[in-house]
């Protein structure tokens, strides 16, 4: 079994308490990790509390801030293999993806490497005389990252890149549920040369790791992705230290493939939007939205394509769909798709673990014929391969479809029509639209969602203004000393 450690104050700690983690490929106990106890949380936010205000980071100029993180991305490069692995082991993804995930997670780090010189306030051109007023963007302070076990590397970048670039100091609470690659990143934060404190890696579980870090008075900014009933528990704890809170949430995507569209393009979006992942992504395009005339057509070639997909292995690069990442997932599968077909979905395909498999938490990607969106796979997200596929006729019954659901995250339009792809993807409430394409992601492009998907933005120009605060000072130009406020002129 491997061993991991926290990562507090520029040091790496056992640990007290401490639990094991199940690899889902063959579904027994693969590593140990540290719990974080409410006195390590302590611990964490102290050491980032100092290195905020004093010191070495308190007292480095942008351009060197951005130097370490360039370091810092250059050594993500060079480990992505290693670190790609680990996350496979924890979390049951694919290798030949988490390790090129993580090799694309630089990227974010040079992104913002760049950009940390960059963050400039504004000269106010202010009504009144001998008075210069000017804006610069400072750090909020202490962040607190806490992120989901889906993509943990990743998401984990987008918070701590924009936050570093803009000065702040983070504690970083990796996911309980695959928290091996996020520790051992831990080696390269302290290899590229960060001050002690600055960035600090601690796993656990939301109680009492997840509540301690989000509530703690020294913590003013609370960087969340997660689902929507953990995202309650967020705010609730945040009522105690009033910290700025972002929120990156569930979807349920809607997928809408119009009769117009490229059948082999649309089908590929499906599936990478559906099958890529297991099915395990936030902007799953899980709601499949197909146009009356080419639905059994459609249909028929999602399945054709379904039972062509190599299940197996993770750590085999032939391998398409690899294991869910817990067995709570996997039968909260079966029991969705058995109450959905009891609701009146037709099961297509798929639907169970499959037979060649015997080990593991493997499930076969699944295809529903859903009469209506009352259906149970249709409301719910559950992070399985499993698409439930609904029949429209027009173009407005369709966006009224994709708009009766309460996420709003992403959506996928596939059609040739130029003018039809602008009218549909202005009406669609989602913050991420993908017009003949599907899950893509970059470091300089936006990412969030509307309603409780969460509102947020994260990764591009706009996430550096989700790590700083505008302090407007005032500076008396004039020749006079300040004047007596109970003598009017
Ligand atoms: P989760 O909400 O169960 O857990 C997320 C994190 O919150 C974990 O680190 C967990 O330990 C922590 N946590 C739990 N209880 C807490 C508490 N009381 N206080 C503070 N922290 C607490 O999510 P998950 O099951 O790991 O991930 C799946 C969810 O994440 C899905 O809903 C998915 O859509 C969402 N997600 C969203 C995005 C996005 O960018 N919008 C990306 C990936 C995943």
């Amino acid at each position: 079994m491997q061993r991991f450690k926290h990562y507090i104050d520029g040091k790496f700690e056992e640990g007290t308490e401490h639990f094991e983690s199940l690899n889902p490929a063959t579904g027994l106990p693969w590593a140990i990790f540290p719990a974080a106890t409410e006195a390590e949380v302590n611990q964490a936010v102290e050491a980032a509390d100092r290195a905020l205000f004093n010191g070495e980071w308190a007292e480095m100029s942008a351009t060197q801030r951005g130097k370490l993180l360039r370091k810092l991305g250059d050594l993500i490069s060079e480990h992505a293999a290693e670190l790609g692995e680990l996350e496979t082991n924890d979390s049951g993804k694919l290798a030949k993806e988490t390790r090129s995930q993580t090799g694309y997670v630089a990227d974010y780090y040079l992104y913002y490497a760049g950009l940390a010189d960059k963050i400039q306030g504004d000269v106010i051109p202010i009504d009144k005389p001998n008075m210069h007023v000017f804006t610069t963007r400072e750090p909020i302070g202490v962040v607190a990252a806490v992120v989901p076990w889906n993509a943990q590397m990743f998401l984990a970048a987008t918070k701590i890149a924009p936050a570093l670039a803009a000065g702040n100091t983070v504690v970083v609470k990796a996911s309980e549920q695959a928290p091996a690659a996020m520790l051992k990143f831990a080696e390269l934060i302290h290899a590229a040369g960060f001050p002690a404190g600055v960035v600090n890696i601690i796993t656990g579980f939301g109680e009492p790791c997840g509540r301690v870090l989000t509530s703690h008075p020294k913590v003013a900014r609370v960087a969340f992705t997660g689902g929507p009933e953990t995202a309650r528990h967020i705010i609730k704890n945040t009522s105690n230290n009033f910290a700025h809170v972002s929120l990156e949430l569930g979807g349920k995507s809607p997928l809408i493939v119009f009769d117009d569209a490229d059948l082999e393009g649309a089908v590929n979006g499906i599936i990478a939007g559906n099958y890529g992942a297991s099915g395990q992504s936030c902007v799953a395009g899980s709601r499949v939205f197909i146009q009356s005339g080419i639905y059994d057509q459609v249909l028929a070639k999602i399945k054709e394509r379904a039972a062509q997909i190599v299940i197996g292995d993770p750590l085999d690069d032939s391998t398409q769909v690899g294991p869910l990442a817990t067995t709570a997932q996997l039968e909260r599968a079966e029991r969705v798709i058995a109450n959905s077909v009891q609701q009146g979905a037709t099961l297509v395909c798929g639907g169970k673990r499959p037979d060649h498999l015997d080990a593991g938490l493997y499930f076969e990607p699944t295809l529903l014929a859903c009469p209506d969106q009352s259906i149970e796979s249709v409301r719910t997200e559950f992070f399985a391969p499993v698409i439930s596929a609904m029949r429209f006729e027009t173009e407005a019954e369709v966006i009224a479809m994709a708009n009766d659901t309460e996420f709003g995250l992403a959506a996928g339009v596939f059609t040739e029509n130029l003018a039809r792809a602008h009218r549909v993807t202005k009406k669609i409430r989602a913050g991420i639209i993908y017009v003949n394409t599907y899950r893509v992601i970059s470091p300089t492009a936006p990412f969030g969602g509307f309603k409780q998907s969460g509102g947020s933005r994260e990764a591009g120009i706009d996430a550096i203004h989700e790590y700083t605060r505008t302090k407007t000072t005032w500076i008396n130009t004039s020749e006079t000393p300040m004047a007596n406020p109970f003598v009017m002129r």
